[in-house]
């Protein structure tokens, strides 16, 4: 994709969705982690489903903790890897209270030294509750990016790296949304639906699919 289609690439995207938001429910920064960390490989509506339940009853460190690890995989376990994803958890929340009063950091550094936090989780929380201009690189976003030429990477790393230096900073924030949204609802992974794509003027992907 040229340099200068990039622009209106996401200025239709834009418009289309001025204020795009995550998929995952969340009202405070420590649910949108503990929603994030619990939705590695499992959809959102799945991981919604559980939080409706447990965040009502636990929704900070020390309550997810008084839970207890039994406690806690009850409320998940429709979850894809809950067992895993509740030891992560149990494991964050000590850490947050002990380090950080129960509160959630807001450097790269601090978050991904807690368990179950990876460089895609912590970008997630550094953009959506922090607003910062980081790009959290999920399947989607890698195939985007490489199917419209936007930002093209053998690595989510290297996408990553691509976008933060091709996406206009006016659209830094958001961007990563509009890119989920497109690749979850439009540009899917098995057949792209260039027919009804409103970005389709200003993607590489030849040919077009038609229907
Ligand atoms: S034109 Fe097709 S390949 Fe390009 S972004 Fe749209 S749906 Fe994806």
């Amino acid at each position: 994709m040229k340099r200068e289609l990039i622009e209106p690439f996401f200025a239709t995207l834009k418009a289309a969705n001025p204020s795009p938001q995550s998929e995952l429910e969340y009202t405070t920064v420590f649910e949108l982690l503990a929603a994030v960390l619990l939705s590695a490989q499992a959809t959102d509506v799945s991981v919604n489903k559980a939080t409706r339940k447990l965040f009502p009853v636990a929704n900070t460190p020390q309550a997810i903790l008084a839970l207890g690890q039994d406690g806690l995989e009850s409320y998940i376990k429709t979850i894809g890897l809950f067992r895993s994803k509740a030891k992560h958890l149990m494991q964050a929340c000590r850490i947050l209270v002990e380090r950080h009063g129960g509160e959630v950091p807001n450097t790269r550094e601090a978050l991904e030294a807690l368990p179950g936090v990876g460089r895609k989780t912590a970008n997630v929380v550094l953009n959506v509750a922090f607003g910062q201009p980081t790009m959290a690189v999920d399947t989607h976003i890698f195939r985007v990016s490489n199917r419209t030429g936007l930002a093209p990477g053998k690595t989510p790393l290297a996408v990553e790296l691509a976008l933060m230096q091709r996406v206009p900073p006016e659209y830094a924030v958001d961007s990563h949304h509009w890119l989920i949204l497109h690749g979850r609802y439009v540009c899917l992974a098995r057949k792209p639906q260039c027919y009804r794509c409103a970005v389709a003027a200003y993607c590489d992907f030849t040919p077009k699919t038609t229907g």
